[in-house]
């Protein structure tokens, strides 16, 4: 079964998008677009195997169509596009919303304080196998660089959540990756929790003070979405990241911050 599987991955990872799919995608995720030329075909025989493997479904009446998924698999794909990439292997569904859905949990407001009750999430990520998504702010968060990107949030928890544990910490391929992750991370986390106490202007917003793993799935979406600004604020932060998912966003041309 393993074999057969190998096989039908190395099938779909072969196989490019047709000309109306890009279409799509460059006009929904215009950080698909600014993907070197090197990276097109890996990243779109990722897509292809999250697209054949993963279950989108919509929820709360909402219909996917082909371009809804062709948006969220092209930016779960960018965390995906290294050698050896397992492709969230305990990943089965992706359920997406029409907009945010409320859930009883604790929550952090701005000011740091906990609150209990209702609270409004764009997106969620589930340790057993599910991706939560609202339409909505994929939709808003996809089309422009605003420092806010939901399908990678929660994709990125998806990485951390791997190895059982949401630490903020992923499963590392080498050993000095795992011994350097930690340290780097925490220091990172508390630097920006001593921000957020000082009320300091800064690229990481309170819900990444709120712990280590939330600063991670933070962490991703500024990476993709302002490297420059997170290559000068969080230099170690942003050199891991990029050695862990084998990417440079900082040297790709049209991706300036838009500030
Ligand atoms: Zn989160």
């Amino acid at each position: 079964m393993f074999f057969l599987r190998g096989r039908r991955r190395k099938k779909l990872l072969e196989t490019p998008l047709s000309e109306v799919q890009r279409r799509l995608l460059r006009g929904a995720a215009p950080l698909c677009a600014a993907l070197p030329d090197t990276l097109r075909a890996r990243h779109e025989g990722v897509m292809q195997v999250l697209l054949a493997e993963k279950h989108f479904e919509g929820a709360g009446g909402l219909t996917l169509d082909p371009a809804m998924l062709l948006m969220i698999a092209g930016q779960a794909a960018l965390l995906q596009l290294r050698d050896g990439a397992d492709f969230y292997p305990g990943l089965d569904t992706v359920l997406v919303y029409p907009e945010a859905f409320v859930v009883n949990d604790e929550h952090w407001d701005e000011d740091g304080l906990v609150h209990e009750g209702p609270d409004e999430r764009s997106g969620e990520s589930w340790q057993r196998g599910v991706v939560v998504l609202s339409w909505q702010d994929v939709d808003r968060e996809s089309r422009k660089r605003d420092g806010y990107n939901v399908v990678l949030h929660e994709f990125a928890h998806q990485l951390d959540e791997q190895d059982g544990e949401a630490d903020g910490t992923p499963l590392l391929p080498t050993a000095a990756m795992t011994e350097r992750w930690p340290a780097v991370f925490q220091s990172a986390f508390e630097q920006h929790q001593r921000n957020q106490r000082r009320r300091r202007e800064v690229l990481f917003d309170a819900n990444a003070a709120e712990s280590p793993a939330e600063f991670f799935a933070t962490a991703v979406e500024i990476f993709f979405e302002y490297p420059r600004d997170l290559q000068r604020a969080f230099t170690d932060v942003y050199s891991l990241l990029a050695e862990y998912l084998e990417l440079d966003p900082s040297s790709w041309s049209e991706h300036d911050a838009p500030r």
